[in-house]
């Protein structure tokens, strides 16, 4: 029997190669931005006819191309982009299969126009189906032009394929905008049959989106930016009002690369949980900057799917710094949320018109405390001065009542933790000191009565703020251990902890997973020498936690952080320090619960100590 196989000619393999680049119109608009953006242009006009069917002009101001370039760019796996595999593991530019042109070239009619900056003469080439139909000198302006006509006219099942004008069109505009939203410092216009549709100048990203939405939008925008080692994270949500019925406004980009991502979307969509209805989808314009050999590109033949290696660090930095945003501008439920709902408004004021609420910035939100928790009159706590602290936490005045006394013991019986300390407009007495009692309780005298403070829960509460507060912005300080800790493990706690590693590291925790072994070699600060080996039990423990959700993990450890921390022994011995704790607990948010919603306050008024004498 003869032989059977034969090589297929280029032409027809660039035609099976295109069905995977070129789906349709939007795909060429797509590949041909990308291209400009990658020689350097800072204008680009698109103009389209017919949806694409007829004509795709894109023109760039770009460092165009020399002769021997222009005509190579059409040959598959021509590229300029990548020299090596390793370049694959840093890319910085947008393409680098070299395929596009090839594949464009073999089902569309082209007119490629181009010149370098200082060359006299550019390059005008004709293909056809991958059949060169001229290639001559031109006097052509600087920059790179595409003509692309008769799209898919030599693949007629393709063109039958594509959808009504307006549908294709539509596609367009979103490939459009996903580059137009990732290169705001580019000026770019869009014409479609002769109508200017944008004219976007250079600009910043918050007025390229304002341009591109309309100017009201300006007013709904919350601003996002977070740094840590592994993600830059900036852009902007929509306030949870503006939230759509449909996946509308929802653009995650990577490097200034548009993607998809339904696991990042969930960390956003989770930040607005309880804001928005739970049919709705938030609005974002996202942008992370992640180290290119973090991430992989070439899952995908058109790239909207992008493997991330730290993707669950991401995830969590992404709902803490959402949730951050959101309740920085007083959007996420606060701790007022009753309040402003129910009775607090004051019988005189109940007759007047409702004003509209303003946006107030709340610096001191933390993401992490869970609204449900948060009592009233938590806003404005005191920044360092306790007695202040106590009359802005409203003592007295939400269940302040001195005959309230009188059912001191039943409160007592019945457990209820959600009962507010009552001292009627009690004060602290700085000058009287406070004591240590047993290494457990500090008891502060008042006008009238004590506070007594379980100490443990008071730093419990401080360690985690500190470390959740800071833990977003950038890594907890770090203890380098002389004496390595040594820890076996199961096999699945050892997937647990290598899969956490940058959480972990960002929390300061160095270790390395080795035959079920794990050898921690640096510790978070705040934990003590002799309690360390405890602390990593808990931290696995943490992690091997099922119900745990994976973005949560971080927050998770930042508690059994605070616990462990909270094991030391209390270096409480003068005055000057117990004050310093007190002072530092009413800085933190949610003074009046441990992490783990035990109580840290209780109050003995005189009326109790009275009782006591009877
Ligand atoms: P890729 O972008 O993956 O490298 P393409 O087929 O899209 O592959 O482009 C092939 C090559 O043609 C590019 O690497 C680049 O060198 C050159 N090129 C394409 N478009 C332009 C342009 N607008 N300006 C300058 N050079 C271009
Ligand atoms: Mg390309």
């Amino acid at each position: 029997m003869s032989d059977l196989i034969k090589l297929l000619p280029d032409n027809i393999a660039n035609q099976i190669a295109a069905g995977e680049v070129i789906q349709r119109p939007a795909s060429v608009v797509k590949e041909l931005l990308e291209n400009s953006i990658d020689a350097g242009a800072t204008r680009i006009e698109v103009n389209i006819k017919d949806s694409g069917k007829t004509l795709i002009q894109v023109v760039d101001n770009g460092k165009g191309m020399s002769s021997a370039d222009a005509l190579l760019c059409f040959e598959r796996h021509a590229t300029s982009k990548v020299r090596t595999a390793e370049d694959l593991f840093s890319l910085a530019t947008k393409g680098f299969r070299g395929e596009a042109l090839a594949s464009i070239a073999a089902i569309a009619h082209v007119q490629m126009n181009t010149r370098l900056e200082d060359g006299e003469l550019g390059r005008t080439i004709e293909i056809e189906g991958s059949v060169i139909k001229s290639n001559e000198d031109a006097a052509v302006p600087h920059g790179t032009s595409f003509e692309i006509k008769n799209l898919f006219f030599n693949v007629p099942a393709r063109r039958n394929f594509l959808k009504s004008d307006k549908v294709e069109f539509g596609r367009i505009s979103d490939e459009f905008m996903r580059v137009v939203l990732a290169h705001p410092d580019i000026e770019f216009s869009l014409h479609h049959n002769g109508n200017e549709l944008y004219n976007l100048p250079a600009t910043t990203l918050r007025k390229r989106i304002v341009d591109l939405l309309g100017k009201k939008s300006n007013d709904r925008l919350v601003p996002i930016e977070e740094s840590t080692e592994i993600v830059s994270l900036k852009g902007f949500v929509l306030k949870p009002e503006f939230a759509r019925k449909t996946r509308g406004e929802q653009f995650l980009f990577v490097n200034d690369r548009f993607f998809k991502s339904s696991y990042f979307n969930h960390a956003i969509s989770k930040a607005f949980e309880g804001l928005i209805a739970e049919k709705g989808f938030p609005g974002y314009f996202l942008y992370m900057d992640v180290d290119p050999s973090k991430i992989d590109v070439n899952v995908h033949p058109t790239k909207t799917e992008i493997k991330f290696e730290e993707e669950k660090f991401i995830y969590s930095i992404l709902l803490s710094s959402v949730r951050l945003a959101l309740g920085k501008y007083n959007i996420a439920p606060t701790l007022d949320f009753e309040q402003e709902t129910s009775f607090e408004i004051p019988h005189a004021m109940r007759s007047q018109p409702a004003v509209e609420p303003q946006i107030q910035v709340n610096t001191e939100y933390n993401p992490f405390v869970t609204p449900s928790r948060s009592s009233g009159g938590g806003t404005g706590k005191s920044k360092d001065n306790f007695s202040q602290a106590i009359k802005q936490e409203g003592f007295g005045t939400q269940h302040a009542k001195h005959e309230d006394w009188e059912n001191f013991y039943e409160i007592k019986e019945e457990k209820t933790h959600e009962v507010t300390p009552v001292f009627e407009e009690e004060e602290m007495l700085p000058n009287y000191g406070s004591f240590l009692v047993k290494d457990s309780y500090i008891l502060a005298p008042g006008k009238s009565g004590f506070l007594v403070f379980h100490a443990r829960r008071a730093i419990e509460r401080i360690v985690y703020n500190e470390v959740i507060n800071s833990f977003i912005i950038s890594p907890i300080e770090s203890q380098h251990l002389l004496f390595p800790i040594e820890k076996e493990l199961s096999k699945q706690e050892g997937i647990n902890w290598t899969e956490n590693t940058s959480v972990l590291k960002q929390l300061g925790f160095t270790g390395s997973v080795n035959d079920e072994i794990l050898t921690v070699h640096a510790v978070p600060s705040v934990l003590e020498e002799e309690t360390l080996s405890k602390s990593i039990d808990r931290i696995l423990e943490t992690l091997a936690h099922k119900d745990i959700e994976k973005g949560e993990v971080a927050h998770e450890l930042v508690r059994s952080i605070a616990r462990s921390a909270a094991m030391k022994r209390l270096n409480l011995s003068n005055k000057e320090q117990i004050q310093s704790l007190i002072d530092r607990l009413f800085q933190c948010e949610d003074h009046a619960y441990s992490p783990s919603n035990k109580k840290i306050m209780e109050t003995l008024d005189l009326a109790f100590i009275d009782k006591k004498f009877e």
